[in-house]
């Protein structure tokens, strides 16, 4: 059963052995996140060492997301680990605390009281715990506890209504980013972005690295919704994911569900990625069945035309990581199966004036009508496959690329299958013969099916999709 809708699980203890990488890839993982807000450097180049040996050895294709830990402003330790809050009671956030206990504990961000005032309201531990802020001084911050709770080391805080002046990229963001070059990661997510500018940055440290990764904005600052920014930050990125954890903590968790519809269908229009992230499958971290909210989140996320929908702690620190991308898979493809398409509609929407775009459009316009049984995109960047993707048209697209680097890209992109070319010469019917070779070889169609082919002529020149073609799959061979 084929699946257009990609799972982005996260790699942690619960899934870095070989065997249940293995088990997680073949149970149907696109693309592993490697989240660097835990653990160190060395976890994260082994984790993506053995990725690449799974994904070898199984022959199933896995891109690799490095996900930035961001500016997350974060409290102290506490003397015992964790204290429990009662609302009601005092709490102090000091920046020059060392030890934290019942009255106060320390901030990893000394400027956090420079950036609030009476009356904010602090949420902790997303938004588990709530305090609203009665005095600022010096380094300490005053609050009255509204919502208690257990607090415990390290967890995050975020200011409702958002507005914290931390940079994007801290010093250690620009450290990881180097460990993501090394990596050669397909995929690099920056986190908390307040505009362009922090994505801008993100590209130009990554080039200097030496990577040359998609980049993906977490949307999860209230900042980034302003229309203004959203459409600025989407604009210098390749992709976004609906940050939902951080993003509910500044916005409500109301404002979310509507959000992410448009995110989405606006990151669509402007020809960029969608991965839905957090809490998808949450209650499967110690159950071996969704909740059937989960079932309906993720059915919603695939409705609403998302790339991806992405696992968090179900699959870094869960107990039951493989049944739980078995469960994504199956929720992904029903809801798939059940959506209308409407190619003819949605094309009313759409401008395009490039020539390589023009032949993408066309291409999926003939496959729907036709009802081909693919489209072969032979790319060399993966642009084609992406404008295709962006249009659902019920026909599966497979890339087919002679660079690793995109096939490898490829793996994010709603419908889109990547294969591996080998040919290296110039002419074109042999290309053409090859690529029909690899597609009944990887068992995407069969002799007599027809297809619809793109490619960029004249053949092995550098430059953009201008030729589209109908085949008949064995035809050219038999003539
Ligand atoms: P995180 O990002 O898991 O790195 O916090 C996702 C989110 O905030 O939803
Ligand atoms: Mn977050």
């Amino acid at each position: 059963m084929i699946r257009s809708t990609k799972i982005v699980a996260t790699l942690g203890p619960a899934s870095s052995d070989p065997q249940m990488l293995e088990r997680m890839i073949l149970a149907g993982v696109d693309v592993v996140r490697l989240n660097f807000s835990h653990g160190t450097a060395e976890d994260h180049i082994r984790r993506a060492e053995l990725v690449r040996e799974v994904s070898n050895k199984t022959g199933r294709i896995v891109g690799i997301m490095a996900d930035l830990q961001g500016p997350k402003i974060r409290v102290g330790k506490f003397r015992e680990g964790k204290v429990m809050l009662a609302s009601g009671d005092r709490f102090i956030l000091d920046a020059e605390c060392k030890l934290g206990d019942q009255g106060h504990v320390g901030l990893d961000y000394p400027d956090l009281p420079r950036d609030v005032a009476p009356g904010d309201k602090l949420l902790l531990d997303d938004g588990r715990i709530e305090f609203d802020v009665v005095d600022v001084a010096g380094s300490r911050i005053t609050s009255v506890i509204t919502h208690g709770g257990e607090l415990s080391d390290n967890k995050g805080i975020n200011r409702k209504g958002g507005g914290l002046s931390a940079p994007a990229l801290s010093a250690k963001d620009m450290e990881d980013i180097k460990v993501a070059s090394q990596i050669k990661c397909d995929y690099l997510a920056v986190s908390f972005p307040k505009s362009s500018a922090d994505m801008y940055m993100a590209r130009q440290l990554m080039r200097t690295a030496g990577g040359d990764p998609l980049l993906i904005a977490k949307i999860e600052r209230a900042e980034a919704v302003q229309e203004k920014a959203l459409g600025e930050i989407m604009s210098a990125s390749d992709g976004i994911m609906v940050a939902r954890g951080d993003l509910a903590v500044e916005i409500g968790d109301a404002s979310v569900p509507a959000l992410q519809k448009r995110m989405i269908r606006q990151a669509r229009e402007l020809n960029k990625l969608t991965i839905t992230a957090t809490q998808m499958m949450e209650s499967m971290i110690s159950s071996p069945i969704p909740t059937r909210a989960e079932v309906s989140d993720v059915a919603y996320a695939v409705l609403d035309g998302t790339d991806a929908v992405m696992l968090s702690a179900e699959t870094a620190r869960g107990a039951y990581p493989v049944e739980t991308v078995e469960s994504m898979v199956r929720i992904c493809i029903e809801a798939e199966q059940s959506q209308a398409l409407a190619l003819d509609r949605d094309f009313l929407d759409r401008v395009f004036t490039r020539v390589d775009q023009s032949i993408a459009m066309a291409a999926l316009f003939t496959a729907y009508h036709l009802k081909v049984k693919a489209i072969a995109a032979l790319t060399e960047s993966g642009s084609t496959p992406l404008w295709m993707s962006r249009l659902n048209c019920g026909v599966p697209i497979y890339a087919l690329t002679s660079q690793t680097s995109t096939r490898n890209r490829c793996t994010l992109f709603r419908d889109t299958y990547p294969l591996i070319i080998g040919y290296k010469g110039h002419d074109r019917e042999e290309l053409l013969l090859e690529a029909e070779h690899v597609l009944v070889g990887s068992g995407a169609v069969q002799e007599g099916d027809l297809i619809v082919v793109t490619i960029g002529e004249p053949i092995g020149k550098p430059g953009g999709t201008n030729t589209m073609k109908i085949v008949k799959v064995g035809e050219n061979r038999r003539a």
